[in-house]
């Protein structure tokens, strides 16, 4: 481990704050005491900031803020129309924000700043657009079948949501979780990954310079097992948003179960990624490419298993291979460069064990499989892929969640179809093929939660996107999003007099 320098400020592009603190009831939480956690940029290994945790009472205060904010204050009580004009004001300034905001992004997690300004900001302003629309159109059911009476369900917010996001695209996946949590009438507190905690902690300071409430929208910063755990069990929350690793799913999970709390988990994922000899093997190779490879590969959704039919296997290996190699590592902060540093060093270790992991079980390493030559500083990492000998293998069956692929050769659809499900996860699946019938057949086989057919990486926000197996509990779309934020009331009136006993009349 190289010595860790600070890092001159005078060098960034934007402010980059000393202390990354908690952000409570519209104010920021003081920078003085409690526990420090370095906050390390993974391109240059400096540090940028530092994490100030918040203990349990933090935790207490925060969620007594949201918690105030909703049983008393006017968020919950405006009419859907106010809270949609809230919400369009926070796209707006988190739009007008959006270089710095990927600035932050980009020092602090090491994605590459043209993916994040490119999609992960954009989609974060987008997310407070569609929730505020899907809110607005929400409608409520009647039932007039059992004569006389007319009965009528409202979904009213369901409380305080404790959301809990990764370090992998912070901006992206947390905004969605503000979004769809506060756009019908809930308050939130939010706890960002220990590792990333200067964009979110500058979207919470920009959104409480609307006309948003005090106390709708907060935030804790520290460690799963300290902050989280205490956010989680506080008896003051309602309901659990978790995206993150399955391990700590399932942690969550029985935790939120003690408290009877309603839990959406969204987990990892070793998807198929199924080439078969019917694709456009030029859009494929692309495809494939940015499946594992975007991100700087971490990512939940990367196709990281792909399956090739032994018919093309060879010449689709030997163009992944070149391309791969001329794939441009680097500074995160330049424009060309492709894949960033991982988030941080004790990740980089854990990516590049399972290269000598692969080869115990057999495989041969095609690519990549080290650290990035030329780099003294950062956490760079060749782009890496293996050929495995059996779908048994632990780079087959463990998500590595890095710039590393893993092949596999198959025979027939079936058997794709049938390696493809060998897996505790079912997060997504891919296929390429231009024959109709070869991919609903895999659409139609493959137990994951999203097919893509000839794409990689398409989010359809109205769709539902969630995981099969150990991927995750529930889905996110316009209307699980509804579902899950909101509690059913059915309220039955007699629309006249009906005869009713008369008891010790
Ligand atoms: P992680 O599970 O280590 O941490 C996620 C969050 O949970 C962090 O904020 C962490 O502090 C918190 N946490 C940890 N222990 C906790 C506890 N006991 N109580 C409460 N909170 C706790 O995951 P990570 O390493 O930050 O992210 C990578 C993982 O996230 C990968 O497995 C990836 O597949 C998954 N992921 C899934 C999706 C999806 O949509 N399915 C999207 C992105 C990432």
């Amino acid at each position: 481990m190289n010595a860790i320098t600070p890092f001159d400020r005078s060098k960034a592009r934007f402010p980059i704050p000393e202390v990354a603190t908690s952000f409570i009831n519209g104010a920021s939480v003081g920078a003085a005491g409690g526990h420090r956690i370095p906050v390390i940029s993974p391109a240059t290994e400096e540090l940028i900031s530092e994490l100030r945790e918040a203990d349990a009472d933090e935790v207490a205060a925060a969620v007594a803020a949201a918690r105030n904010a909703f049983d008393k204050g006017p968020w919950p009580r405006m009419s859907v129309d106010e809270r949609k004009k809230i919400m369009l004001q926070i796209k707006d300034v988190l739009m007008k924000h959006a270089d710095e905001l990927a600035y932050l992004e980009t020092m602090n997690a090491g994605l590459a700043v043209t993916h994040v300004r490119g999609f992960h900001v954009p989609r974060m302003g987008f997310n407070f657009e569609f929730f505020a629309e899907v809110a607005s159109q929400a409608a409520g059911d009647a039932y007039t079948q059992t004569k006389p009476y007319l009965s009528i369900v409202t979904r009213e917010p369901i409380g305080v949501g404790a959301l809990i996001g990764p370090w992998n695209a912070p901006l992206a996946l947390c905004s969605m979780k503000i979004a769809s949590c506060i756009a019908f009438g809930n308050t939130c507190v939010l706890k960002p990954s220990e590792f990333t905690p200067l964009s979110l902690r500058r979207v919470v300071e920009l959104i409480n310079t609307t006309d948003i409430p005090k106390g709708v929208v907060n935030l804790v910063n520290g460690r799963g097992q300290t902050t989280g755990d205490a956010l989680v069990s506080h008896p003051g929350v309602d309901v659990v948003s978790f995206t993150g690793g399955t391990t700590t799913g399932r942690a969550i999970a029985s935790r939120a179960g003690q408290g009877l709390k309603p839990v959406a988990l969204e987990l990892g994922g070793k998807s198929a990624n199924i080439i078969t000899a019917t694709a456009n093997m030029e859009r494929a190779l692309d495809g494939s490419l940015l499946g594992i490879y975007s991100n700087n590969g971490q990512q939940c959704l990367a196709g990281s298993r792909i399956l090739l039919d032994r018919k093309i296997a060879d010449s689709f290996v030997a163009k992944f291979v070149e391309r791969s190699k001329k794939i441009i590592v680097g500074d995160p902060l330049e424009q060309k460069t492709n894949i960033g540093p991982l988030a941080y060093e004790g990740h980089m270790k854990r990516v590049l064990s399972y290269v000598d992991i692969a080869k115990q079980d057999g495989a041969e390493l095609l690519t990549g499989g080290a650290a990035h030559p030329g780099f003294n500083k950062g956490y760079y990492m060749q782009p890496t892929a293996v050929m495995a000998k059996s779908n048994a293998a632990r780079v087959c069956q463990e998500e590595i969640f890095g710039p590393f692929a893993t092949f596999l050769v198959y025979d027939d659809i079936d058997e794709a179809i049938a390696i493809a499900n060998q897996s505790d996860f079912g997060l997504v699946g891919y296929v390429w093929s231009e024959h109709l019938p070869t991919a609903m057949k895999v659409s139609q086989n493959v137990r994951a939660g999203t097919i893509w057919v000839n794409t990689p990486l398409t989010r359809e926000l109205r769709a539902p996107f969630g995981g099969y197996k150990h991927s995750g509990i529930g889905r996110d779309s316009a209307e699980d999003c509804k579902m899950f934020f909101t509690e059913a009331k059915t309220t039955t009136i007699p629309l006249e007099d009906f005869p009713m006993a008369k008891w010790g009349a």
